[in-house]
């Protein structure tokens, strides 16, 4: 990654959130991201927020053991709590606004019709992939006549929008007045967006007219967040946070991407592996403290 020298800091009000999403219990890394959150938002504020756009996964239960298990941790935050399910109103509008700047198409390819035309060229070996594992977007749907699109749209309805990041990268940067970074305050340093990391994401779905990319720099935006708290796993996906954040005219968070928890051998934790849930700690008649104790600095070994 191309980095910029700086001295980033966490803010001197810092405004802070914690953002799970409720479709499993939440683990031992949960725990250690929303303290960090709590310790990284001294002198200012800690908010929680519900990450609840996917209607398929929520559980109501996921999200009162949510607050359950961040009250048991010692964490209190200001009422009422924003639910990203209530919002599709505010991110279509959004949509709608990147429309107009014509920096986002729809897409009607499934992630097969992509591997089979990557396929077709021969390329599967050797094909950029994202952060997450996919295959970076061919461009299939970027370059078609409109009038083709406009009838396209009009006969088959089922189709997702994804960021011309290409377009949408010179825009941002058009209105930045200059190439567009972003502030980490876990290293000090600025970080030059890259359009190539993710290509051209899927910004809203054919069910919903969102995706997390979308809702999270809209809410952080919306709940007036100038430190985003989170894992490091997600930094990459700032790449996208800041061209939207950039051409939605948005202010500019600083970053603290925090090192994950992992297990002995290396890997992640993960909701759905079933990791150690807070749950478990609480049942084992251990306290907040224990736990406190068994994750890694600033609050334990
Ligand atoms: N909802 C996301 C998650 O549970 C976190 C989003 C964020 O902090 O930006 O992984």
């Amino acid at each position: 990654m191309n980095k910029v020298p700086a001295m980033i800091r966490i803010p001197e009000n810092p405004r802070t959130r914690f953002a799970p999403s409720p479709n499993g219990r939440l683990h031992m890394g949960h725990a250690y991201s929303a303290l960090m959150c709590l310790h990284l938002s001294k002198g200012g504020e800690f908010l929680l927020r519900i990450e609840d756009i996917d209607l398929g996964r929520r559980r109501q239960a996921y999200v009162e053991a949510i607050f359950e298990d961040l009250a048991w941790l010692g964490l209190t935050w200001p009422e009422p709590v924003m639910f990203q399910s209530e919002r599709f109103d505010v991110y279509r509008a959004a949509l709608d606004s990147l429309r107009k700047m014509g920096v986002i198409y729809p897409c009607w390819a499934s992630r097969r019709d992509i591997r089979a035309h990557i396929e077709s060229l021969g390329r599967l070996s050797d094909w950029p992939v994202d952060p997450d594992g996919a295959l970076i977007y061919p461009g299939l749907y970027r370059d078609i006549d409109p009038g083709r699109r406009r009838d396209m749209m009009w006969e088959d309805t089922n189709y997702a929008w994804r960021l011309d990041m290409q377009a949408a990268l010179a825009l941002a940067e058009q209105k930045n007045g200059g190439p567009l970074t972003f502030a980490e305050a876990s290293t000090g340093e600025k970080n030059l967006v890259d359009a190539g990391v993710f290509g051209d994401v899927i910004i809203a779905r054919k069910d919903i007219p969102t995706t997390y990319h979308l809702s999270v720099v809209i809410d952080d935006a919306d709940q007036g967040i100038n430190l985003v708290t989170r894992g490091m796993d997600l930094q990459p996906a700032t790449h996208i946070h800041r061209v939207l954040q950039a051409l939605l005219d948005m202010p500019e968070p600083v970053y603290f991407h925090h090192d994950l928890i992992r297990h002995d051998n290396g890997e992640r934790l993960s909701k759905r592996a079933g990791d150690i849930g807070f749950a478990s700690w609480r049942e084992a008649g251990k306290s907040q403290q224990d736990l406190r104790h068994a994750l890694p600095p600033p609050f334990g070994a």
